[in-house]
């Protein structure tokens, strides 16, 4: 019977097999990860995690037994080269595995920080549990945390630090917080709230080195000064793992180049997750790189439809979430082009959306503590909906109410 190897058993690639499986795949499938733990959600890592109360099994997508329950074979391996003129895939303790259609799901690593004393003790990044685990050791009361990048994870994790009794400090090298991924109202907001909660911002700031003999101790700036630490938490951004693609001879850009339902140019191989580069159907067949669960899912889906010949489901409208202090964000779709900004409700309020427009259609939205808001902006974008910019930004009309 054919056979199904995914490589990476994370979010996407745990959600391929277990799709696979519900929609009646009854053939051979092998799920190949380089972390022991079955495939988990990473969300809470840089959240709720790090105060303590999750277990690490509580972040599983299922059981550990359900894989052997489901005839899913989990291989703990890494994978070390393909070979598609042969279709097998190449471990790096020297197995070797069949497979009559590959789905690459190996995600993305986080970016390191090429400055020197990045090697110290007491300087983390977070991609993973592990790290999550080490991490959440540190973070003790009283000591003093520096986060480098003022990105979601970032934030993510100054927000919890703080609410452990850190002393915390964010430093970004852009002029504002969440530069590249949200809009200035909402990074602006985020630097007001972490600040009013006892966090130190400064934006416009560049590292330049880690000091500490073993264990780090500051974070030296462009200017000189140093930032006194106990520990460091890197947060700057995460880059696709398409290595492996890559040396297989499969087109990457900024990761693996695949079609709208995750194909990749080989007919026998698929790639999905965060390590993709992918066309965004609802965005004129513009092209971008999503780091979400939303996007790991959709693409897991279409892939598993797909290789069983299965009539596709609608493509979905992009979304993100992130969680600082008792400040939920929710963004939907992407800003490409455009022209206007409505603004419902108010930043001061701690509730309040930025709606994206161009010309009279919703390409995105940011909401805070504004869910039916965030609900009306999938909707719109997902129809195409003609908006009423001044009935979208009454607050005395609901959001869903202001279509031409
Ligand atoms: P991953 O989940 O990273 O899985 C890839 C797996 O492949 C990994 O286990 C990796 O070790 C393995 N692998 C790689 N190479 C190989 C190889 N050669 N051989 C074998 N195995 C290999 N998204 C949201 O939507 N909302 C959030 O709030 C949010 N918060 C986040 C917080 C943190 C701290 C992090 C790290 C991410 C967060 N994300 C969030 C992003 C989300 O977790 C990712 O988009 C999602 O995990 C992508 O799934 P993936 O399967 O593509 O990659």
């Amino acid at each position: 019977p054919a056979s199904i190897v995914i490589v990476g058993a994370g979010h996407a690639g745990g959600t391929a097999a277990i799709e696979l499986r519900r929609l009646g795949y009854a053939g051979a499938l092998v799920l190949v990860g380089d972390e022991v733990h079955p495939p988990y959600q990473r969300p809470p890592l840089s959240k709720a995690f790090l105060g303590g109360a999750v277990e690490p099994q509580a972040l599983s997508l299922k059981p550990a037994a359900f894989y052997a329950e489901h005839a899913i074979e989990r291989v703990v391996a890494s994978v070390a080269s393909i070979d598609r003129a042969a279709r097998r895939v190449l471990l790096d303790d020297g197995r070797s595995i069949a497979y009559e259609t590959l789905i690459l799901a190996t995600g993305a690593r986080a970016r390191q920080l090429d400055v020197p004393g990045a090697e110290l003790d007491g300087v983390f990044h977070l991609r993973g549990i592990d790290d999550a685990q080490r991490l959440r050791a540190a973070l003790r009361p009283g000591l003093r945390l520096a986060v480098v990048g003022g990105g979601y994870v970032g934030l993510e994790v100054a927000a919890a630090a703080r609410g452990l009794g850190l002393e915390v400090c964010v430093i970004e090298r852009e002029p504002r917080l969440l530069a590249r991924v949200a809009s200035p109202a909402i990074g602006d907001f985020y630097a007001t709230a972490h600040r009013a909660r006892g966090v130190e911002v400064r934006t416009g700031t560049r590292v330049t080195a880690f000091a500490g003999s073993h264990a780090v101790t500051g974070v030296v700036l462009a200017d000189g000064s140093e930032i006194a630490c106990d520990a460091v938490l890197v947060g700057v951004g995460a880059m696709a793992l398409d290595t492996l693609a890559r040396a297989a001879g499969l087109e990457c850009e900024n990761g693996i180049v695949v079609d709208a339902d995750a194909r990749t140019r080989d007919s026998h191989v698929y790639a999905i997750g965060d390590a993709t580069w992918r066309p965004l159907p609802l965005y004129d067949g513009r092209h971008a790189r999503l780091e979400s669960v939303s996007n790991a899912l959709e693409q897991a889906r279409r892939a598993a439809h797909g290789i069983l010949g299965l009539p596709l489901p609608a493509h979905e409208v992009p979304w993100f979430w992130s969680e600082q202090f008792d400040l939920r964000l929710q963004i939907a779709g992407l800003a490409f082009d455009c022209d206007t900004t409505v603004l419902r409700g108010a930043p001061a309020d701690g509730k309040f959306a930025v709606f994206h427009l161009r010309g009279d259609r919703v390409l995105a939205a940011e909401a805070v503590n504004v869910p039916l808001d965030f609900l009306a902006a999938k909707q719109f974008i997902a129809a195409g909906t003609a908006i009423d910019p001044a009935k979208l930004a009454d607050p005395a009309i609901k959001a869903k109410d202001s279509a031409r």
